[in-house]
């Protein structure tokens, strides 16, 4: 489902209007730079980048039920949360309007590949083996995994997740991050894993996996005892922890989110730029206080 927004709302507002001096100059030296080719080293306009410019647009894959990350208002259309911010305000520097695409785990990386957008902000982890296929920005959040259970199941600790049924979003570090997870705490041998080849689908070594495409059918399989529990990042979890829900007391596998761009694009380099000063200047923190995600 697209949604257009015209301009950076609430905080990204706020942030824009204190960067006001430095959106100014990057407007500036977008037109200078791609008509007289004057643009800074930093923030170079390739070919790929006046695309987007020439188009207006930039379109953006997002998440739409991470509150304080990506989250869309169902009545009112309107997306909101970190990640909308920095997709606003990157789009301010190219002097663009916004377009926002709902993703998922299972569809970012296809929407991506294909064209239809041309960067993903939605609690994308970045991983040596996804760096093969695409670029990522510097990190500008780091969460946990965690696991989420009915409290009638009375599991509470990794270890009552021996010989469990989980569910995982497809597409996700899940699995592996809980297999790794109890492998440390020596809950399974792990002698039949190689992070390589890992398979959710195939792993039964003390624990085993049903994969969802998407997070509400993972909650209704919980709600349905389909599966034990449901292990995901506890950013993402937090939508579905409802009265009768906890999460077991552990937390691992640091998920380090990036901006992902298509290999080796100049916006790739663009976007990195970005994301460093955001996070020198203050903007980052900035967002994560504005939305209580420290
Ligand atoms: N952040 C994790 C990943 O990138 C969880 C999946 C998700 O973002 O939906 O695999």
């Amino acid at each position: 489902m697209m949604k257009r927004k015209l301009l950076a709302l609430g905080l990204a507002m706020t942030t824009a209007l204190s960067l006001c001096g430095s959106v100014a100059f990057a407007e500036e030296e977008t037109e200078a730079g791609s008509e007289a080719g004057t643009e800074s080293a930093e923030l170079v306009i390739t070919d790929d980048i006046q695309e987007i410019i020439d188009r207006g647009v930039l379109r953006v894959g997002v998440k739409n039920a991470v509150v304080g990350f990506g989250y869309e208002d169902t009545l009112t259309g309107e997306y909101s949360g970190m990640e909308i911010d920095i997709a606003n305000l990157i789009a301010e520097k190219l002097g663009v309007e916004t377009e926002f695409t709902t993703v998922t785990a299972a569809t970012r990386t296809e929407l991506l590949d294909s064209g239809d957008i041309d960067c993903v902000i939605a609690t994308f982890t970045i991983t040596d083996e996804r760096k093969e296929s695409w670029d990522f920005s510097t990190p500008y959040y780091t969460d946990y995994v965690t696991v989420l259970v009915e409290d009638s199941s009375e599991i509470t600790s990794l270890e009552d997740l021996v010989d469990k049924t989980v569910g995982v979003s497809s597409g996700s570090t899940s699995a592996r991050s809980l297999v790794e997870a109890m492998i440390e705490a020596e809950l399974i041998s792990g002698d039949d894993y190689d992070s390589e080849t890992f398979d959710p689908a195939l792993w039964t070594d003390g624990v085993s996996f049903q994969q969802y495409d998407d997070y509400p059918t993972i909650s209704t399989a919980l709600s349905a005892g389909e599966v034990d529990a449901f292990c995901v990042d506890k950013s993402i979890l937090a939508i579905y922890k409802t009265d009768g829900r906890s999460y077991i007391d552990a937390e691992f596998a640091p998920q380090e989110y990036g901006v992902a761009t298509t290999k080796d694009s100049g916006f790739s380099a663009y976007v990195d730029t970005l994301i460093n000063e955001w996070l020198e200047d203050g903007t980052i923190d900035g967002f994560i206080e504005e939305y209580a995600l420290g």
